[in-house]
């Protein structure tokens, strides 16, 4: 068992007569004074030599550094190193001898395109995370980029990949991998905080997720800036104190699942491997008796597992908030429509006409006739409220017939016609004279055919006049219409067009 209780400690490596003799000392890096090495020969010559901790280099295996030893004999019986103020029992406990790095052979290469790859699967998220934030801007979105970004650079610095691509100090990658480590639980804190539903997760829970962040990085940020602060303890400690992120993460997951959250499963999944990595590391690191174990396999594995699934419940959350936005958008569009419609026959009603004025004008819907039924007071009076509505809606129908027409319900029993067409007047007489015959054959018994009233105008199509101006004069005529005996329609013309007579009409005014 190792301890880390003194400023300097000491590892003895006994070199065996017949062994191949090594030349570099490699172990696990973590932060450190200076590593000094001794060859002692079997007659008590000493070479020493010392290397500061900045100018450590790393090795191609992941995680660790390598030192040159002093030139080793055939007389030389042991090595002697010295780690000044060690931070990490991992350093004391993986220490090794080897005459030589990693070689770049098969099998080190074949972990290398493994990473690469993971790498390169990782930027994929990112990607999509940009084009889905342009369709959605929630945060969710760049909280999973920044925990793949960190993921990347986590098995960037954690493998021998760095070392290939730029070979950096090993105390650099140190504290780098500290300070990556706690992005990486900050924003994974991050996402999920913004990623559960609405609704799915107990709020306390949630809101513990934001100081899980904070706390991540200012452990992270602590343990990098300040290694030599309770030196001897710090490594556990700073481990330990991850803890509670851990298990608030797994319980505000549990909490989701139980909620019934969609996102909260992929999570689960996702996240699994990872966790389990961490435990190890957790365990490893903080009981004694077991020896250190960062379960890098494990970890990657667990990157890997965790970006897919969360990608994948990114995509999925993506489509269920789309769906809900398109369907709001439709139900939207449907109210909008409706306020514009007549509940009891589906015709434009007057804030359609109104709204659309102008827009109908353009068109070519010149002429505008009011048009109210004749003694329709009656017909309720006689037959019943409902039977009365039965009429209003044949006598929708009925104005319906023509696409140069269109029909609008005013209120009660008036509507307003817009005609076009060089004939518009007689389109707009005929949907008039239309009327008895469908009401009869579609509520039948009434005893009396229903008739109505009409006055027509047709703007000029070089003046401009607005709705309330034609409606007016239209209504006058209206009520000339009903004046003198009903069942009939005036017209006129409005200033500045040409008098023109239809057959159609019996009556024509000016
Ligand atoms: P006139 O020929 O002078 O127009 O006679 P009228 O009986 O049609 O005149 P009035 O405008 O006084 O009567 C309109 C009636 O229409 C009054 C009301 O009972 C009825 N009414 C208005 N809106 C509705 C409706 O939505 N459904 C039914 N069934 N009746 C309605
Ligand atoms: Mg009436
Ligand atoms: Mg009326």
């Amino acid at each position: 068992m190792y301890s880390l209780e003194g400023e300097r400690t000491l590892l003895r490596f006994e070199i065996g007569p017949n062994e191949v003799l090594p030349r570099y000392l490699f172990s696990r890096r973590s932060a450190l004074v200076a590593v000094h090495l001794l060859a002692i020969d079997r007659d008590g010559a000493i070479r020493q030599t010392s290397v500061p901790a900045g100018e450590l280099k790393s090795a191609l295996s992941g995680g660790y550094f390598k030192a040159a030893l002093p030139d080793l004999t055939d007389d030389t019986r042991e090595v002697v190193v010295a780690f000044d103020l060690p931070s990490h029992r991992m350093t004391l406990e993986r220490a090794y001898l080897s005459p030589s790095d990693l070689v770049l052979d098969r099998e080190f290469l074949k972990s290398l395109l493994l990473l690469a790859t993971l790498a390169g699967m990782l930027s994929m998220p990112v990607i999509f995370n940009a084009a889905f934030y342009r369709i959605l801007r929630e945060p969710f979105l760049l909280w999973h980029s920044v925990l793949t970004v960190s993921l990347l650079l986590t098995i960037l610095v954690s493998s021998g990949l760095a070392v290939v691509l730029f070979d950096p100090p090993a105390m650099t990658l140190s504290w780098m991998t500290t300070v990556i480590f706690g992005v990486t639980v900050a924003s994974g804190a991050m996402f999920t905080h913004s990623f559960i539903e609405p609704g799915r997760m107990h709020p306390l829970l949630r809101r513990s997720l934001l100081y899980c962040a904070a706390w991540a990085m200012f452990l992270s940020l602590s343990h990098a800036a300040f290694p030599f602060v309770g030196r001897a303890v710090q490594s556990s400690i700073y481990t330990a104190a991850f803890a509670p992120v851990v298990i608030i993460f797994m319980l505000s997951v549990a909490d989701a699942l139980r909620r019934g959250s969609r996102a909260a499963k992929f999570q689960a999944i996702g996240y699994t491997p990872v966790i389990m990595a961490g435990l190890v590391r957790l365990a490893t690191g903080v009981l004694p008796w077991l020896e250190s174990n960062d379960a890098m396999f494990l970890f990657y594995a667990g990157c890997a597992c965790e970006v897919l699934f969360t990608a994948l419940g990114v995509a999925d959350r993506f489509m269920t908030i789309k769906r809900q936005r398109d369907s709001a958008r439709f139900d939207a569009d449907v109210l909008e429509r409706l306020s514009e419609r007549d509940a009891l026959t589906g015709l434009l009603n007057r804030r359609a006409i109104e709204q659309n004025f102008e827009t109908f004008r353009g068109e070519g819907f010149g002429t505008l006739a009011v048009l109210d039924l004749d003694h329709f007071k009656a017909i309720n009076d006689a037959h019943g409220h409902v039977v009365g509505d039965a009429v209003l809606k044949a006598v929708a129908e009925a104005l319906q017939a023509d696409p140069q027409v269109h029909a609008f319900r005013l209120g009660g029993e008036e509507f307003v016609l817009l005609a076009r067409g060089e004939d518009a007047q007689a389109r707009a007489e005929r949907r008039r004279q239309a009327i008895p015959l469908v009401v009869a054959n579609s509520v039948p018994r009434l005893g009396r055919p229903v008739t109505a009233s009409m006055g027509v105008v047709r703007a000029s199509p070089k003046t401009s006049v607005d709705f309330a101006e034609l409606y007016e004069q239209a209504d006058k005529l209206l009520y000339d219409a009903k004046l003198s005996g009903r069942n009939r329609t005036k017209m006129a013309l409005m200033p500045g067009s040409r008098h023109h007579v239809d057959p159609v009409f019996g009556t024509l005014t000016r």
